[in-house]
């Protein structure tokens, strides 16, 4: 499945494209998908009782255990960061209205 950002001005795409299929999905690009979420992951942060420090460190967290670190830490993450990330959203029993 090929995949278009909808976010305004991006238009980047992204994923496989398979046989048989035309077209694009509508998602948010990884690179977007890092700052749409920032609210939300910082309600998440603050549920599991941590500090709301995402996207706050610019790179230099410390936290490398934090469920969001795949995204926070990297300027411009890859479809495999986003994956990391759910991951770790699915091992800590944690959901996010999919936008990825
Ligand atoms: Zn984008």
């Amino acid at each position: 499945m090929l995949y278009k950002c909808i976010w305004e001005g991006c238009n980047r795409v992204w994923g496989e494209p398979e046989p048989g299929e035309e077209g694009f999905s509508h998602g948010l690009c990884p690179i977007h998908s890092r700052v749409a979420f920032t609210e939300i992951f910082r309600r998440l942060q603050q549920k599991e009782g941590n500090p709301d420090c995402y996207l706050r460190c610019y790179g230099n967290c410390p936290r490398h255990w934090c469920t969001f670190y795949p995204l926070c830490a990297i300027d411009e993450p890859g479809p495999e960061h986003v994956a990391e990330l759910e991951m770790r959203l699915t091992a800590r029993n944690l959901s996010v209205q999919k936008g990825f």
